[in-house]
């Protein structure tokens, strides 16, 4: 049995941020993270694409981008141990969202909302996407826009490990366990139960257990609509380079964006069932993929897959966003979960504006309250187009 004020279930990119935020904002609080796998083979902040848009239709998700792209490029600083800085690679390359004639309208709507917000995206006509991207099929587009700032990649798991080791170097305790179970005196949670058959006490219990949220509230007596759902990320040889390549998104329904001298591409499954193991849809690859891929990128024609891997988004089948903040009908259980493909980028903001929420009882620096966990309970979705499936 042991005692801690905050007790995290999962430490991943949210669990670890939030012990990172804490520990920093409040030295000495006892902020314990049970972790059942150190080496988070199947985590999603292990298993992701990594990158980081500003182009969004919700003001909170441009809010968050606009924070956490600053936390991305100071990282060295903010979480540097012993005088070692880690580095994240992050590339400011942009993403690239195309439209044909069909969706244009919706995407110039989405353009001049981010611009309105700060966001700096530009438009770009076909003529021009052609000029600046002249390995791009461009023949049926009606418009683009792209990202000039703000927007790229940077090596997810790497920035977790930042998290983690800074985290627990500013004094958070990572337990090696299961949580099973939470025991409760009447609406609030008192401790958690674990595996090994030890348990951990706490002033608060936050869920941050990603695709497997929804057991973890489960265990609360608490519905949550996070799915577990299986994301095949591809890994491709291209021999043509193809200048400027910014992270492509096509409106077939893939992504694509250059890592190193290789690209990472996918695209949302249909059907698209709970809890697939995390075996790769190699299949998928020739039937569906690469087709795509060389009609819109000619160069692709020649391209091979060379490896690929899946890891789980977890998704939020209420409205795609995340569910954050203290759980109504149990305050001192708070949910950082169901981010949906945008989780990585905003864990830094998130764990942030949970820390102060637990310690302050109220959000200061970026108020998360649209990302709140009340809309289950009021059914008032939070509506945000740009939803990488
Ligand atoms: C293929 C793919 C591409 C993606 N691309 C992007 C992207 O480009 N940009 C972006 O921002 N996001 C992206 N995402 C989403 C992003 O990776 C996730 O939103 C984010 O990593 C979620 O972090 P998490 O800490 O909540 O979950 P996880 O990293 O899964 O961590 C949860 C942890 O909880 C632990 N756990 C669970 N239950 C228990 C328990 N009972 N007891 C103890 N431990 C437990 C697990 O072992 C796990 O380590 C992508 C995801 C995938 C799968």
């Amino acid at each position: 049995m042991t005692h801690s004020e905050v007790a995290i279930v999962g430490g991943g990119i949210m669990g670890s941020a939030l012990a990172y935020w804490l520990t920093r904002l409040s030295p000495g609080l006892a902020v314990t993270v049970v972790e059942r796998d150190w080496a988070y083979r199947e985590a999603s902040s292990a298993l992701s694409a990594a990158s980081i848009r500003q182009q969004y239709t919700s003001a909170i998700n441009i809010r968050i981008a606009q924070h956490s792209i600053g936390f991305l490029r100071a990282v060295a600083d903010e979480l540097e141990v012993d005088g070692e800085r880690p580095s994240i690679g992050l590339r400011e390359d942009g993403y690239l969202y195309l439209a044909r004639p069909g969706e244009a309208a919706a995407l110039g709507r989405a353009q001049a909302f981010q611009a309105a917000h700060g966001a700096a995206v530009a438009r770009l006509a076909p003529a021009e996407l052609a000029m600046r991207f002249p390995w791009l099929a461009t023949d049926d587009l009606a418009l683009g826009t792209l990202g000039l700032a703000g927007e790229g990649w940077f090596d997810g798991h790497g920035l977790l490990s930042a998290f983690a080791r800074r985290a627990r170097w500013q004094g958070a305790r990572y337990l090696r366990d299961e949580v099973t179970g939470f025991e409760r005196d009447g609406p609030r949670v008192t401790a958690l139960r674990l595996a090994s058959g030890g348990r951990v006490s706490c002033a608060v219990a936050v869920n941050a257990a990603g695709p497997w949220a929804r057991g973890v509230a489960a265990l609360a007596g608490l519905e949550l609509p996070v799915r577990a759902r299986r994301r095949t990320v591809y890994v491709v040889a291209c021999r043509e380079r193809l200048a400027g390549c910014p992270l492509v998104i096509d409106p077939s329904g893939f992504w694509l964006r250059p890592e190193g001298e290789r690209f990472l591409a996918g695209f949302a499954p249909d059907p698209d069932p709970d809890d697939l193991p995390l075996e790769p849809d190699l299949e998928a690859f020739e039937a569906q993929l690469w087709p795509a891929l060389a009609a819109r990128i000619p160069a692709f024609e020649a391209a091979r897959l060379e490896r690929a891997w899946a890891g789980y988004y977890e998704l939020n089948v209420f409205d795609h966003n995340g569910l954050v903040g203290p759980h109504p009908a149990v305050p001192n259980l708070y949910f950082m979960n169901g981010f949906s493909g945008h989780g990585l980028q905003q864990a830094p903001v998130v764990g942030r504006g949970v820390a102060e929420h637990i310690l302050l009882g109220r959000y200061e620096t970026l108020d998360l309250a649209p990302l709140g966990v009340d809309r289950l309970v009021t059914g008032r979705a939070l509506v945000e187009d740009n939803v990488i499936g």
